[in-house]
């Protein structure tokens, strides 16, 4: 007897996999050009020289045995002083090697922290609309989740509602920003009251409510817009930290865990998460990737590129008369359906064969993501089955 929902989550496909399968099938029928696929979130701006030359680098000089080997299970210990040191330098919190846990990617960031936190009747708040595997990774972990909508338009926190959704039970949030799937950046008058929210109850409910912070778009951000940090804010965070966007290496499996130092008891709480780590099998992160992460922080590939995809989109969207959420992160647009069903108005799209994500994946409905980190010569093509698009709605 197989284990009924492994078996369930390994036969049901997300509906973002789904739409991104039909595009390939969709393109051996049609032609490669004549399909609009949106579906994604792969980066499509290649990885920066410096981190190619740092490969090299390490494979012509390092010991081999050595670059290849394990290291110890919270990572490499010169990388992970050199990430704390970052993070002490850039947002002016405290941190040491102490506070990093090396993994592979956000994924295994999530994963392993919510597998630190939950205990039997702990709940999580996920903040809609939110990235799919929150749900999937959250309540195998074990905890239950409780949804709080964003507040439209500008999707910021709705601190009353998520006030509203907080009670005994409790254990932790999930924040994103920059977002998935809505490109919005949290300001900091919503991470201040954020803070104040969370501050407030921990103190009713006499027990700590824990933020975690998953910022795989961090430095994915446009114009002068700033992302703040939320551990200068709030005590108890934990940053799932991941390097597949901004250095477009989401292949190779790399990121980190940074548990506040000020947060209740933190030696306990990355205790905790070491042994998260290892009871989910991580043993360490990959060992040359680590070392090649440490030596490119701070650097990014060139974002320019999707910040013209992003401008070309939005505008063009606006003008022909969608409703189009202004995004100043991450590479995603999130439209409003011109009708109430978001699924109903995708597959109208796919008649025009634009393949974008009714946000009901996300966990609310009536809207669309599309993702832009695609070539700007695929959204300059697509732009006519836009407009034909809308046309149908007016
Ligand atoms: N969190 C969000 C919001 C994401 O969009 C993604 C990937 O798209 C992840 C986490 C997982 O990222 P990683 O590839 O680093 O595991």
């Amino acid at each position: 007897m197989l284990n009924e929902k492994m078996l369930k989550l390994g036969t049901a496909s997300s509906a973002i996999r789904q739409l991104f399968e039909y595009g390939k099938m969709r393109k051996a029928e049609i032609g490669e050009d004549k399909v609009f696929d949106f579906s994604i979130g792969n980066p499509s701006v290649p990885a920066p020289k410096s981190v190619d030359d740092t490969i090299k680098t390490l494979i012509e000089t390092e010991d081999s045995v050595l670059l290849h080997g394990y290291t110890s299970a919270p990572g490499d210990m010169a990388v992970r002083t050199k990430i704390a040191e970052y993070i002490k330098e850039t947002s002016g919190v405290n941190a040491t090697a102490a506070n990093i846990y090396m993994t592979c990617g956000a994924a295994a960031s999530l994963t392993i922290s919510l597998t630190a936190l939950a205990n039997e009747g702990d709940e999580v708040i996920l903040l809609a609309p939110f990235f799919p595997e929150y749900r999937v990774f959250a309540e195998r972990a074990g905890f239950k989740c409780v949804v709080v909508n964003c507040r439209e338009p500008d999707f910021q926190i709705d601190i009353s509602a998520l006030e509203k959704a907080i009670n005994k039970n409790t254990k932790a949030i999930i924040i994103n920003s920059p977002n998935n799937p809505t490109g919005v950046v949290f300001s900091e008058a919503t991470v201040k009251e954020l803070s104040a929210l969370l501050n407030k109850k921990q103190e009713e409910y006499g027990k700590e409510i824990f933020l975690i912070s998953d910022e795989p778009y961090r430095e994915l951000v446009y114009g002068d817009v700033t992302v703040q940090f939320p551990a200068r804010y709030y005590a108890n965070t934990i940053v799932c930290y991941s390097f597949s966007k901004s250095l477009s290496l989401p292949g190779e499996r790399i990121g980190y865990i940074f548990v506040s130092p000020e947060c209740k008891d933190s030696a306990l709480v990355f205790a905790a998460v070491c042994g998260a780590g290892r009871a989910l099998g991580f043993v360490c992160a990959p060992s040359m990737l680590q070392r090649v992460v440490a030596e490119n922080l701070g650097k990014t590939a060139d974002v320019s590129i999707y910040n013209t995809n992003r401008e070309l989109l939005y505008n063009a969207l606006s003008e022909y008369g969608y409703t189009v959420v202004m995004p100043d992160g991450a590479f995603y647009l999130f439209v409003k359906a011109p009708e109430s069903d978001a699924a109903a108005f995708a597959e109208r799209a796919k008649k025009h064969e634009l393949l974008i994500v009714p946000s009901d994946s996300f966990g609310m409905g009536g809207y669309v993501r599309i993702s832009y980190c695609v070539s700007t010569k695929q959204i300059e093509n697509s732009l006519p089955a836009f407009k034909a698009l809308i046309e149908e709605y007016k």
